[in-house]
């Protein structure tokens, strides 16, 4: 582990963001593996909330999947590796609040939670599941902002 991850590791401890994490994924019956570079990998999570295939919570990662498969999708872990990271930048549970308030003004702008969502844009939006406005002619874009609705997300 390199010096940066053993710190967010450390600062997601003490700031109580892992420890929640820890405490969601037993609520929820998932078991915790040791994942890469200081994470903490759930798995089998059955919860309706939050709409996300997989979400970070301090240094732990939740996925819906299996462990196969979600130890398989190495693009999505580092997009919710990069969210554990905002944890850390945030001290830890005001991340929650503020990925909010990100993911209501994406709405607004853009009509689904990620492409205008500064955490989710930094995290990497295509990894993500979400539309990238960027990336989009104005055609395609217009056709996303419609479909936006209907985009089942894959991530949070
Ligand atoms: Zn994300």
């Amino acid at each position: 582990m390199k010096s940066g991850q053993r710190l967010r590791q450390i600062a997601n401890v003490l700031n109580g963001s892992t420890p929640l994490g820890l405490l969601l994924a037993a609520s929820a019956g998932t078991p915790v593996r040791r994942g890469p570079r200081g994470l903490l990998i759930a798995t089998g999570y059955r919860w309706r909330l939050p709409f996300a295939g997989a979400f970070a919570v301090g240094n732990v990662v939740l996925f819906r999947v299996g462990p196969e498969r979600a130890l398989a999708d190495p693009v999505l872990l580092r997009h919710e590796e990069r969210h554990s990271t905002q944890y850390a930048c945030c001290f830890g549970l005001p991340f929650l609040p503020l990925y909010f308030l990100a993911a209501g003004w994406s709405v607004w702008r853009t009509g689904n939670p990620g492409s205008a969502n500064v955490f989710e844009r930094h995290a990497g939006l295509r990894a993500g599941g979400y539309p990238d406005p960027r990336s989009a002619t104005p055609t395609t874009a217009r056709r996303g902002r419609r479909s936006a609705a209907s985009h089942k997300r894959n991530e949070a």
